[in-house]
This record gives C-alpha cells, sequence and structure tokens, in this order.
C-alpha cells in the first residue's frame, strides 16, 4: 500500500501543473513524454499518433499490450481506456485529469503480467479542452479503418471526492436522484453502452467495496443532456463506438474546478486508487484470460 501510495504521489508530483497548447506547450511535451516512458516502463508497446491543429503538430499517446502469441489466432477488437493530458490555462489541472493519468499508468502497471485475449489499448489523448481535437482524431480515424471496439473507458477527473453534506451538486437536467453527499463515482454511458457501465459497477462492488457508484445511461449520444458530453467519450458516442466516462463530475463537487487551486493536495488518493481497482477488474474481465 506503501509503495502505491509513492508511485502516484510521483507520478503526481511529475504530471501536476500546466499543460496547455499555447501557454505551457513545453510542459504538455513533457507530459506526453513522461507517459510514454511510464508505459513503456510497464512493458507496454507505445507510440504517438499525430494531431495537426493551427498548424501545430500534437500527439495522443498509446500504449498497447496484445494477447500472447499463442492466444492471436483471429483478434478481437481491443479494449480502449483514455484520459486526457491537456489542461485549461492558468490550472495545473491535478483533478482535471492528471488523477484520470495516474489511473491509466496504475492501470498499466497492475495488466503488465497479465495474459489477455484481446488487445488493451491505453490512449492518454491531447486536445480535450480544445473541443476534444485529440479524442476527435483518434474515434474518426479508427472509423476510416473500419476498425471495431469492444469499448472506451474514459477517466474524467477521477480524484476529488468529500464526505460532508452539501458536497454535491446534481447537473441541471439528469432524470436521477443525485446524492447531496460529493464521495461517489460517476458512471456515465449511453444505450450502446449499457453492458460496461453495468461490468464497471458490478466490479467497484466486488473489487473495491468502499467506492460508490452512480451510473446513469443517457439515450442516443446525450444531446439532451450536454452535461453528459463533457470528455472525450463523446467522440468515441459520435463516431458510433460504445464508450463510457467515469468521473467525480468536476465543477459539480469539486471547487477547484479549471482554476489555479486545483493542485495535487485537494486529491483524495483512496479514491483514486478505487478507481484504478475498478478500471482493472473490468479490464480482466474484458480483455483477460477467464479460467
Ligand atoms: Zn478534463
Amino acid at each position: 500500500m506503501l509503495t502505491q501510495r509513492l508511485r502516484i504521489n510521483r507520478h503526481l508530483e511529475s504530471l501536476v501543473g500546466e499543460r496547455h497548447p499555447e501557454t505551457s506547450p513545453r510542459a504538455l511535451r513533457k507530459a506526453a513524454h513522461y507517459l510514454a516512458t511510464q508505459f513503456a516502463k510497464s512493458g507496454w508497446s507505445t507510440s504517438g499518433q499525430l494531431v495537426s491543429a493551427w498548424g501545430k503538430a500534437y500527439r495522443n499517446v498509446v500504449a498497447i499490450k496484445n494477447p500472447d502469441r499463442g492466444r492471436q489466432g483471429e483478434e478481437l477488437p481491443p479494449l480502449l481506456i483514455g484520459a486526457h493530458y491537456d489542461t485549461v490555462s492558468g490550472s495545473p489541472g491535478a483533478d482535471d485529469n492528471a488523477s484520470g493519468l495516474v489511473v491509466l499508468l496504475e492501470v498499466a502497471l497492475r495488466l503488465r503480467a497479465q495474459p489477455l485475449v484481446r488487445p488493451v489499448w491505453l490512449v492518454a489523448f491531447c486536445l480535450e479542452e480544445q473541443d476534444r481535437l485529440g479524442s476527435q482524431a483518434f474515434a474518426s480515424r479508427l472509423k476510416t479503418e473500419r476498425r471495431e471496439l469492444a469499448g472506451a473507458i474514459i477517466l474524467e477527473c477521477v480524484g476529488f471526492a468529500r464526505n460532508e453534506a452539501g458536497t454535491q451538486q446534481a447537473p441541471p437536467s439528469v432524470p436521477i436522484a443525485v446524492p447531496t453527499q460529493g464521495d461517489f463515482l460517476a458512471i456515465v454511458g449511453n444505450e450502446a453502452s449499457r453492458s460496461l457501465v453495468r461490468q464497471l459497477e458490478q466490479d467497484a462492488q466486488r473489487h473495491a467495496a468502499k467506492l460508490k457508484t452512480l451510473s446513469l445511461v443517457v439515450p442516443g449520444r446525450g444531446e439532451a443532456m450536454p452535461h453528459t458530453r463533457r470528455s472525450d467519450h463523446a467522440s468515441f458516442w459520435d463516431t458510433g463506438y460504445p464508450a463510457v466516462v467515469l468521473t467525480d463530475t468536476a465543477n459539480f463537487r469539486n471547487p477547484h474546478y479549471h482554476r489555479e487551486s486545483d493542485t495535487e493536495d485537494t486529491l483524495n488518493l483512496e479514491f483514486l486508487s478505487d478507481v484504478a481497482t475498478t478500471v482493472t477488474a473490468t479490464a480482466m474481465q474484458i480483455a483477460g484470460v477467464r479460467s
């Protein structure tokens, strides 16, 4: 447990700090480099997918783990787990979205020695805060290449949790009762990803008993509830791939959202670690070898 805490702190130290294409491009590149290095250290094959915007080149960092040789035969569609690595200008982006990146890095490490039946792709997306340009490029290329996906799990602000009543607001037009205590993980999918929502819910119960979850399945691409579209999963919804977002609900809970106070010391690392446990378990259910 202690080593995990140290590891998470080290990741946060390396990642937290403004990472913006215009106001801190160097930090943005440094974050991409750090993520690629860490994925490689955990034994994943890493590559960069170029995304051009405003005449400049950015990149999605992609890490792939394939099934062992004997199991390749007919390749099954991959499971994708993703999180954006850019921030808005003026915010160090600890919850938004170093928290999601830490979960990606933990999943990479925890799946390291696991035999798989289907490929897992871990993707750190660039430019989410710029109209999701990174994930839009990724999803539309997949579609052009007519590739299938088992599903996409997107991590968007997964490190902020508070136990006190009155720490959670309900997003407008959400048709379910939202607790006033900001200590649950929201799991938001659409009809195409309903089974992925159920799987994540079940794995949270089984493997991270303290983690409360609140699930919502929206019709279509969430057009009627714009707040449910506010991360990279929407790029997958728009191209017809099953996708789910895991979130602490960002500004509906976190007073530091998009501000310079979104710092490491405001994060709840136990909550963060429970999210990593849940996502790892679901990845194993979907892509792992079942006995
Ligand atoms: Zn974000």
